[in-house]
């Protein structure tokens, strides 16, 4: 017959959380008040989405696909501006914070605040931080800490999700 001890259970299931949590690049805390409750983009179905949206863009933003590396042009883009939301145009990054992180998608070391929801993703077994649009939830990127300075982060985003726009 085992006894089983609930303190060694509990301690090694609380040391299993820990290191989970150790592996996500940032945690993420919930904005308290979701600002965008109320905003159209949320009342959207598949069907309106899939109307609004070029197919490879839908597949990122309302699917969490992945573009394929070195697919997008706006890996070369540098002029100046903002790069927004392709699903709402809410602006996400300045082009002051894109750099060329090698990795075939555009990549950015800051974000605006605001602009984005985290989740923890484990599809591919590990523990990745998802990012999202903070208005119409469209899935956007991945977030991983092997960014440069002065933030370490990198915003990996997919570039069929994004706008380009001068101002
Ligand atoms: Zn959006």
């Amino acid at each position: 017959m085992t006894i089983e001890n609930p303190y060694f259970t509990r301690r090694a299931a609380f040391r299993g959380a820990g290191a989970l949590m150790m592996g996500l690049p940032t945690l993420s805390v919930a904005a308290p008040s979701d600002p965008w409750t109320n905003a159209p983009e949320r009342k959207l179905t598949n069907a309106d989405w899939r109307a609004r949206l070029p197919s490879a863009s839908y597949d990122i933003l309302r699917a969490e696909g992945t573009e394929r590396p070195f697919t997008s042009p706006l890996n070369g883009e540098h002029r100046k501006g903002l790069f927004k939301c392709r699903g709402c145009a809410l602006p996400l990054f300045k082009s002051d914070w894109k750099y060329d992180s090698g990795t075939g998608w555009p990549s950015f070391y800051r974000a605006l605040p605001g602009a984005f929801g985290k989740k923890a993703d484990f599809a591919l077994g590990i523990p990745r931080t998802e990012y999202h649009c903070a208005r119409c939830l469209g899935h956007q990127g991945h977030l991983f800490d092997d960014g440069p300075p002065p933030t370490g982060l990198r915003y990996c985003n997919n570039g069929v999700a994004l706008t380009y726009s001068a101002t």
